[in-house]
């Protein structure tokens, strides 16, 4: 048994600050444009993730578990983040990580080390088969947690609900506009809106848009609302690619708002929202609140001069 406080001293709720953008698009359209600024609650456990491994994290030290494991690539923002808050807590933590040990670790798992991870890395074949995998982990570390990849389930989304309670006047905006990795944080972020709000999620992989795809089926296993659109067409060749069209993007959105974004998620979510107001998605009037989930460690894989932040 540990004895840590299960708070987090260091994510800071104050730092949650929303950022109004401004563009003469924008007023031409008639609508506004905020965004809700979680990377900035953490230096490392930085946005959604802080949020969906809460009561994971609560539900693990509730239960005296000895530790944390968890699964995720090489660039996971989630080993990341658990390797941090694991250490806040006083959990020990083990990560799996998706194939061969590679000769130089990526800057994110070199820094989950730093925070006291232990790694190990498995097989693809394995890793990929979420029963044989999920078996494996529970057969070496019995006496752990696992928390599934990206803090998936009932907890992930129960945490992720609170990002709208965090929000100033969360009930007046008319869109709110997310990133969507698993779906969880979507989920939580509908569970918990008002029957009126919609909410977009902008898939940062390439999935297909049918009317029954797993993020769909997610979003309907834990919320009946039915209030929500995903937006497929922004992703830009599939998870974690890019184009110089983006990157570029966010240079400038960079140079024009000051806000930094990441591009596996939140470069591609501000991408596409500006391209559905170009595009009239929004009525006149709209009240759009995009959330900025975090995700910024992952530019690091970028070679240094590609983002001019
Ligand atoms: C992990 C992550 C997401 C994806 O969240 P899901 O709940 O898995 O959909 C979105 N944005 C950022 C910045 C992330 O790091």
């Amino acid at each position: 048994m540990n004895n840590a406080s299960p708070k987090y001293q260091t994510v800071d709720k104050s730092k949650a600050t929303v950022q109004p953008l401004s563009h003469g698009l924008y007023d031409k359209k008639k609508i506004q444009v905020d965004v809700f600024r979680l990377d900035l609650i953490h230096p490392v456990i930085a946005g959604n993730k802080w949020f969906k491994l809460q009561y994971h994290l609560k539900d693990a030290m509730a239960q005296q578990r000895k530790g944390i494991v968890t699964a995720g690539g090489a660039y996971s923002n989630h080993l990341v983040a658990t390797a941090a808050a694991c250490r806040e807590t006083g959990l020990a933590c083990i990560g799996m990580v998706r194939g061969e040990r590679p000769p130089t670790l990526s800057p994110t798992l070199e820094e989950a080390i730093r925070y006291g991870m232990r790694l190990r890395f498995i097989p693809r074949e394995i890793f990929d088969n979420e029963q044989a995998f999920v078996q494996q982990v529970q057969q070496e570390f019995p006496d752990h947690a696992f928390i599934p990849q990206g803090g998936q389930g009932a907890a992930g989304v129960k945490g992720a609900a609170e990002i709208l309670r965090w929000l100033p006047n969360a009930v007046t905006y008319t869109h709110i506009a997310c990133a969507v990795g698993t779906g969880t944080m979507m989920a939580g972020i509908l569970t918990a809106a008002t029957p009126q709000q919609k909410i977009i999620g902008v898939s940062s992989l390439k999935i297909p848009n049918t009317t029954d795809n797993s993020f769909i089926h997610l979003l309907q296993h834990y919320t009946p609302h039915p209030n929500f659109v995903l937006w497929y067409d922004y992703h830009f060749g599939g998870y974690a690619k890019k184009t110089p069209a983006l990157l570029d993007f966010m240079n400038a959105l960079y140079h024009e708002q000051a806000l930094p974004t990441d591009f596996v998620y939140t470069g591609k979510l501000l991408y596409a929202v500006t391209d559905q107001i170009t595009k009239d998605y929004f009525p006149p009037g709209s009240r759009l609140m995009v959330i900025h989930s975090g995700g910024l460690q992952g530019n690091r894989s970028l070679p240094p001069g590609t983002l001019l932040f």
